[in-house]
């Protein structure tokens, strides 16, 4: 087979510059118990194996904050992992569905997500590498979980807002209203909890906006255990992984955050971005006209953004990036940002346009990742079938 392991035949520099942005950035377990597990730390201390599930939606080309507050985590804990701990990473189609999306560009987002995930550096022989929507166990535990889902607590989730807002260019999230809300974007937070529990998830890796859709999660697992008893409780509540650079904002709006769905192209680096895109789209970033650098989120969010961004492509303090930055103009910071981008996105983007056309390869991928997931849900369906009574 001429396809086998293309991270094997990966670059070294491809790998370190993934390593160097993933290791700089702090990565913390947020549950009950914070949990510092970078650097494996806690590798040792552990009591039971991790089971880390992930999901990324395949709305378009990934941006700089996919792979800063969720991809390059994912590689991280691959690449830290106990060799019991079970790494499961989804690209999720039914989440898709809740904004309209034409079938043709869904389709083929939908492949070249999987090779994005290859490109970064996910290893199918380690992680199980999957189409959501090929495991309809899924759509099964979600529908259970809609049935002991408080209206009163989806409602106070914010995301559908920021998501219809993002998609449609609104200036903040007070210029949607329900009218516009369709079930499914409603309800999508419980689809999330079932896609974490269908495998009784310990760890999360997501960015800063869908920590309250963990919170849920928690709640909904808690709520599950209590009600319908076993031997044991039958989920862990699971933990939120983040890294310090968990939300990365908008070049156009620094009052929102870096999203796929925005129509204006310009708000975000895209990982098939060439170097002069790169170049033109950070000089092209909304700041202020202050002089000097200076790190501060609240007064100065465009410039606190960008040194979010170069901190987290060197792996240095923020702080220390700003203190260098002090005295010096905004072209030269902003030429040295999209340098930092350039030389983080490259060694992936090459990768990508290299695997994308490896529709044979990629198709065998899929079809393995869903096989072991399907596997590996079907005990957690069969348990939750016996303790509801459908049985
Ligand atoms: P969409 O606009 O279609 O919702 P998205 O850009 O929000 O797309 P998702 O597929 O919803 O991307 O999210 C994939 C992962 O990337 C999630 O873990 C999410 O928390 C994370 N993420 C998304 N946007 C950002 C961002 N701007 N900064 C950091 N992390 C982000
Ligand atoms: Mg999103």
């Amino acid at each position: 087979m001429s396809f086998v392991c293309h991270h094997l035949t990966r670059t070294p520099s491809l790998l370190s510059s993934i390593c160097r942005a993933a290791h700089s950035t702090r990565i913390v377990a947020r549950g009950v118990s914070s949990t510092r597990i970078a650097s494996g730390e806690h590798q040792e201390a552990r009591a039971r194996p991790r089971v880390v599930f992930s999901g990324i939606q395949p709305t378009g080309t990934p941006h700089l904050g996919n792979l800063l507050g969720a991809l390059l985590n994912w590689v991280k804990l691959q690449r830290d992992a106990a060799p019991d701990d079970q790494l499961i990473y989804s690209i999720v189609g039914w989440h898709a569905l809740t904004l309209p999306q034409d079938p043709k560009a869904l389709s083929a987002s939908r492949r070249d997500m999987l090779a994005v995930l290859l490109a970064v550096g996910l290893d199918p022989k380690r992680s199980v590498i999957f189409h959501q929507d090929e495991n309809l166990h899924h759509a099964e535990l979600a529908w259970i979980l809609n049935c002991i889902t408080p209206m009163g607590k989806l409602r106070r989730m914010t995301t559908w807002k920021s998501r219809l807002a993002a998609s449609r260019n609104a200036r903040d999230d007070s210029e949607v209203d329900e009218s516009l809300l369709n079930v499914g974007l409603f309800t999508y937070p419980v689809l999330q909890a079932a896609d974490i529990l269908a495998y009784r998830a310990t760890h999360v890796p997501v960015g800063e906006d869908q920590q309250q859709h963990i919170e849920l999660c928690r709640d909904l697992a808690e709520g599950f255990n209590r009600t319908f008893k076993g031997k044991k409780p039958l989920f862990p509540l699971p933990q939120h992984v983040i890294t310090s650079s968990c939300r990365v904002l908008s070049l156009k709006d620094p009052s929102s955050k870096m999203s796929k769905s925005s129509p204006d192209l310009n708000s975000r680096i895209l990982l098939t971005d060439g170097t002069s895109k790169v170049r033109s789209k950070i000089r092209g970033a909304v700041t202020d006209s202050t002089l000097g650098i200076t790190y501060d989120p609240e007064a100065r969010p465009g410039a606190a953004n960008l040194l979010n961004i170069l901190a987290a492509c060197t792996g240095e303090d923020v702080e220390a990036v700003a203190s260098r930055y002090a005295d010096k103009g905004h072209g030269e910071f902003k030429a040295d940002v999209a340098d930092a981008v350039e030389e983080l996105i490259k060694g992936p983007r090459a990768e990508f346009e290299r695997l994308r056309g490896e529709t044979a390869y990629l198709a065998s991928i899929a079809e393995e990742g869903a096989a072991k997931a399907r596997e590996l849900s079907a005990s957690t369906l069969r348990e939750v079938r016996t303790r509801i009574g459908l049985v």
